[in-house]
């Protein structure tokens, strides 16, 4: 099988789970037991949050160990929200995960209380924020700004600082959504500008249902999980230890190998979209262009990340197709798989209904190796033709 999901989740990583084992196994106490196998069990949970933090760009107590990159989302707008709501006015932008997305619709239908007023900033043809629409409704009375760093379905990277910058002007928080980008994006909060910050740990090799939010400790956040005041009483519950070594390796893992991996992921990605679009000429990439540069200079595309559009034809009639020939990817984003739903993304970037379901995302890893990405460009256009779209092929 060759697989080509990572967006969607990391294989597993034999360091994290070797990294994990003592702690599933021998050092199993409760890290708030005031006894000696709770202090083990203690060190190793302050061990973890030191390596997140290390990567993150803030302190270890600004760290929130959380049920994955959904709940630190949640958690980043309802507990801002909740805290400080100020005009009760939520800015975010067309392209974000639902996780995002729909709390600050939840926002918006009265989850706490008065509804707030939520803006959502469009983009453009590429999936890149409106920058001078994002400034237009930013007021000093907003509540919180969230932004990705980097968009699940069409690898769009947004220029996260210059919005930092605008928020910072009007003493707004920024959340930013990092889910995707540990490995191939610096994601420390100093350098972003972000007061708040989500990861996951299953898009790095780390466990599944584990991640964090990292929060500037100036910012007021209310807890979303009310108990035994765990985490300093910003998300009770017994800590999962296993989960934070997982997530605190899996993250610095992925940040040590960023400097070398994210250059090979871009060669492999680089070929990979000039051999689809080779062999099936109607096939159209979404989202920024290979080569396409930030203001500042830096990769407008997550260098593991290639998404078509193939006009005509089912994304989900081409995935099958493709994995009757051993390979394995998603349509636009894994989260929607089981909907039949337009993409909210493509939509946002101007494409048409019809288009706009007929996704096929196809997102590399450490893994992925030149001879995948060959095999991949050999059975597409097989692919493409047993799907119906043969129109799409060279005459
Ligand atoms: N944000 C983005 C950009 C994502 O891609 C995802 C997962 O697909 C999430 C948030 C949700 O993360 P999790 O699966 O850990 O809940």
């Amino acid at each position: 099988m060759i697989y080509l999901d990572h967006a969607a989740t990391a294989p597993p990583s034999r360091t994290v789970l070797e990294a994990q084992w003592p702690y599933l196994t021998q050092v199993f106490a409760n890290p708030s037991s005031a006894h000696g196998p709770g202090r083990a069990a203690r060190a190793g949970l302050d061990a973890a949050l030191a390596e997140i933090a290390g990567v993150l760009g803030c302190r270890p107590g600004e760290v929130v160990l959380t049920s994955g990159g959904t709940e630190a989302d949640d958690l980043a707008l309802l507990g801002v929200a909740a805290a400080a709501p100020r005009g009760r006015h939520v800015v975010t932008t067309a392209v974000e995960h639902p996780a995002v997305l729909e709390t600050a619709r939840a926002l918006g239908a009265g989850a706490l209380g008065e509804p707030f007023r939520v803006d959502e900033v469009g983009v453009d043809r590429d999936g890149v924020v409106d920058l001078a629409a994002l400034a237009a409704v930013l007021t000093p009375a907003t509540t919180v700004c969230s932004v990705m760093l980097a968009n699940n379905e069409v690898g769009a990277v947004q220029p996260v600082r210059e919005v930092a910058a605008l928020c910072r002007a009007v003493g707004v928080p920024l959340h930013v959504d990092a889910v995707q980008a540990p490995g191939q994006l610096g994601v420390r909060l100093d350098d972003l500008g972000a007061d708040l910050l989500s990861v996951s740990a299953h898009k790095l090799g780390g466990p599944r249902g584990a991640g964090a939010l990292a929060v500037r400790g100036a910012v007021p956040l209310a807890p979303v999980i009310h108990g035994g005041g765990q985490q300093r009483g910003r998300r009770s519950g017994t800590v999962d230890v296993p989960a934070a070594v997982g997530t605190a390796t899996a993250l610095r893992l992925a940040e040590e190998g960023r400097a070398a991996g994210a250059p090979r992921l871009a060669a492999l990605r680089d070929r990979l979209v000039a051999g689809v679009l080779d062999a099936v000429p109607g096939a159209v990439l979404t989202g920024p262009a290979v080569d396409a540069r930030l203001a500042d200079g830096s990769p407008a595309r997550l260098p593991g990340h290639a998404s078509f559009v193939f006009p005509g034809l089912g994304g989900e009639a081409v995935l099958l197709e493709l994995e009757e020939r051993g390979v394995v990817c998603s349509s636009g984003s894994a989260c929607a798989a089981d909907s039949d739903d337009a993409s909210h993304v493509l939509l946002a970037m101007g494409l048409g209904d019809d288009a706009a379901r007929t996704a096929v995302r196809l997102t590399l890893g450490p893994t992925t190796t030149p001879e995948e990405v060959e095999d991949v460009v050999r059975v597409l256009p097989e692919a493409v033709a047993a799907a119906g779209g043969a129109a799409l092929l060279p005459a």
